[in-house]
């Protein structure tokens, strides 16, 4: 049977640790920009799990930042909406009904290896810099166990990837992904030792619930993307469709990074350059990226 049409819902998904450059603001226009072309409906979400690195001042930055730019969104912390609260550090009750339905599963177990622990069992040299480790498996237990715990309080939590598991994904700009399961990445993060949820189980949650049809997002996120996808299986959740967008480099080709403060947009505009003109460069590449 074909699944019934859902209206076309976007997100934003800014994370508030530092100002927004070029880069992050290409990936959010194009989000943007889908979601005009589709009539759709845009939402900003502020991911601020992580409240050592995230700060109020860098979030208010964003919105001033992104409204300047032209861009627009019909839900979000500043406009509210019927998916509220936007913001991830007020929805962790959310996180945590499904670290239950995950423990429940047997899907996950608890990890209590150190980073340090993790660095020295590493074997192989990590050929993917950005990416987290493949865990080798210390405190893995026998498949399907669901271990006795009220709360994930005090550990890591992992995801148990299934071994060797091809993971597809057909992403709308690049055609098919595939990525295999213990090869490409590892038993990955579900929660924090420090009582937080990991960033891909709260994406994960936070897509499902506010009813994202469409994720947008760069390029360096497609394995966080596969590891996404065993999680909405795992909770029974709609999968999303994904457009991973190319990520912009600096004139000596280093990838752009939030250190980039010249090509912030705070520094960009204090320069004189208008928002017309940077939209303006990016639609020139539009036709061939869409
Ligand atoms: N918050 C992430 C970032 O700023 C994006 C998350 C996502 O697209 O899932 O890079």
């Amino acid at each position: 049977m074909k699944p019934a049409h859902r209206p076309y819902r976007g997100r934003i998904a800014p994370s508030p640790t530092g100002l927004l450059h070029l880069g992050h603001a290409r990936t959010f226009w194009m989000a943007w920009r889908r979601s005009v072309d589709a009539c759709g409906t845009l939402v900003f979400r502020n991911e601020d799990l992580d409240r050592d690195r995230c700060q109020p001042k860098f979030i208010n930055a964003m919105y001033e930042d992104l409204r300047w730019l032209g861009l627009d969104w019909q839900e979000g912390p500043d406009v509210g909406g019927p998916c509220a609260p936007y913001s991830q550090n007020e929805r962790g009750h959310f996180y945590l009904e499904a670290w239950q339905r995950l423990k429940q599963g047997g899907f996950i177990y608890p990890c209590t290896c150190s980073r340090k622990d993790l660095a020295e069992m590493a074997s192989a040299p990590h050929d993917d810099a950005n990416d987290e480790l493949i865990y080798p498996g210390k405190c893995r237990p026998t498949c399907g166990i669901v271990p006795h715990a009220e709360s994930p309080a005090g550990v890591n939590w992992r995801f148990r990837v299934p071994d060797s598991l091809k993971v597809e994904f057909i992403d709308l700009r690049l055609g098919l992904k595939s990525y295999v399961a213990g090869h490409d990445f590892g038993d990955f993060l579900v929660w924090r030792r420090d009582g937080l949820s990991s960033y891909q189980l709260a994406v994960v949650v936070d897509d499902a619930a506010m009813r994202i049809t469409e994720v947008v997002r760069g390029e360096d996120l497609l394995k966080s993307t596969a590891r996404q996808i065993f999680l909405f299986r795992a909770l029974g959740l709609p999968v999303p469709a994904y457009f991973h967008c190319p990520l912009l480099a600096d004139a000596s080709g280093v990838r752009l990074a939030k250190r980039h403060d010249a090509l912030s947009l705070q520094v960009l505009r204090a320069a004189g350059r208008s928002p017309e003109s940077i939209r303006s460069e990016w639609e020139k590449d539009w036709p061939g990226l869409r």
